[in-house]
């Protein structure tokens, strides 16, 4: 027999492995410092409290034979769907049909499963520095080619730098699949309509198929797209991925879905009907409980909850970002994100920035060179602990810098 040997090709992740380590062995040799974490992706607010009686109530009707419910529709519950359609995209003026629209367990989920419609043969663009799913994901699939150095031989990344602000160029040399992700993680940056418009006409212009997660829309503020689709042409060539972790506190509920348009052909297939060929045949839908918990979420008392909490991270965002930029730091992010990106002082690696910032401020950041070769000299900090925490951490931050 033979194992997918594309798996031994894969490079250890250390970043949050390292990261776990050094901060425990600080704490083992300090036990007395009140070291804040300033470094996880995860959310720290409790669920809102629609979510959590649309949650009570669905249980209760699992309590009982008349109301039970056994296996969930693999695309997902009509109440759900509606609810989506309706909130994220007809009343903002984006034509997208029902059963364009299947709900998941989560964006990671997805953003990774969906190689599951191209093969292996195609050429694959990220942004860099990103999420590491895509990559990965994709090289278990076959299409990452050999571990050169620090990237991956078949595998085209978009140099995001400040220089750009962070915004890639188009790509100037052949690229099938592009995955683009806005508000960008870990840059926070998000993408005007013109630019967004760009990527859009050069897909359609060359048949590729853009991946565009929207994990973080909910935080855009100024705005920029939420939705790639309301982009002239784009249903004919994104698929796009969208969550409940970040918009509702749902990282530990698992809940998002992926829209794939009946527009969308390539070699003369709809990936709409494969991608529910797909669904149906490997995935078999997401609890009723959850379906109730994310349907809560678009209700009035939902939606006015979800934006304090959101306002909430965003300010931290804000104090975070105020506070660097005050002490002459270059930084990105905050405003349509709650991750701030900063260069790190006077040429420091992105992992000496770490040490020192654990050593000196006991505050726990994510280097960027955890997110491809061009994070290197950068750092991230997110907006996700709580206001007071946060804002004592940028107080020892402020004196360290
Ligand atoms: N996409 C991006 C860009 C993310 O940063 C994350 C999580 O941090 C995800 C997707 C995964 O989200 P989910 O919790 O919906 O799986």
């Amino acid at each position: 027999m033979q194992i997918n040997a594309n798996f031994a090709k894969l490079q250890a992740s250390y970043l949050f492995r390292d990261i776990a380590q050094k901060t425990a062995a600080f704490r083992a040799a300090n036990p007395q410092a009140d070291v804040i974490s300033l470094g996880i992706g995860d959310v720290t607010r409790p669920l809102p409290p629609a979510v959590i009686k649309a949650m009570e109530s669905s249980v209760a009707e699992m309590a009982e034979s008349d109301t039970f419910r056994g296996y969930p529709s693999a695309f997902g519950e009509d109440f759900l769907l509606d609810a989506i359609l309706k909130n994220d995209f007809t009343d903002r003026g984006i034509d997208i049909d029902k059963d364009e629209i299947f709900v998941n367990d989560g964006a990671k989920s997805d953003t990774a499963n969906i190689g599951d419609l191209f093969g292996t043969d195609n050429i694959v663009g990220v942004c860099d520095p990103v999420y590491p799913v895509y990559v990965d994901a994709n090289v278990m699939g076959g299409r990452g080619g050999e571990f050169a150095g620090n990237r991956w031989t078949k595998i085209v990344y978009l140099t995001c730098t400040a220089e750009n602000d962070f915004l890639p160029k188009l790509p100037d040399e052949h690229v099938d699949i592009l995955c683009l992700c806005f508000p960008n993680n870990p840059t926070g940056a998000a993408i005007d309509r013109a630019d967004l418009q760009k990527f859009v006409d050069w897909a359609i212009e060359h048949g590729s198929v853009i991946l565009y997660d929207a994990a973080y829309e909910a935080y855009i503020t100024d705005g920029k797209p939420r939705s790639i689709y309301e982009i002239d042409g784009a249903k004919t060539c994104a698929i796009e991925f969208r969550s409940f972790s970040k918009t509702a506190g749902f990282t530990g509920v698992r809940c998002g879905y992926t829209v794939v348009p009946k527009a969308l052909q390539r070699d003369g297939a709809s990936l709409n009907a494969m991608w529910g060929r797909r669904q149906s045949t490997k995935f078999n839908g997401v609890s009723y409980v959850t379906q109730r918990a994310a349907q809560a979420v678009y209700s009035p008392e939902g939606k006015a909850q979800c934006q304090a909490t959101i306002d909430y991270y965003l300010d931290n965002a804000r104090t975070i970002f105020d506070a660097l930029s005050g002490v002459g730091l270059s930084c990105w992010g905050a405003v349509n994100s709650p991750y701030v990106w900063f260069k790190a002082p006077d040429g420091q690696s992105s992992w000496e920035l770490f040490d020192t910032l654990l050593n000196d401020a006991q505050v726990v950041g994510t280097p960027g060179s955890g997110f491809g070769p061009a994070g290197e000299g950068f750092f991230r900090l997110t907006a996700f602990n709580t206001a007071e925490k946060t804002a004592e951490a940028v107080g020892r931050l402020r004196k360290v810098f």
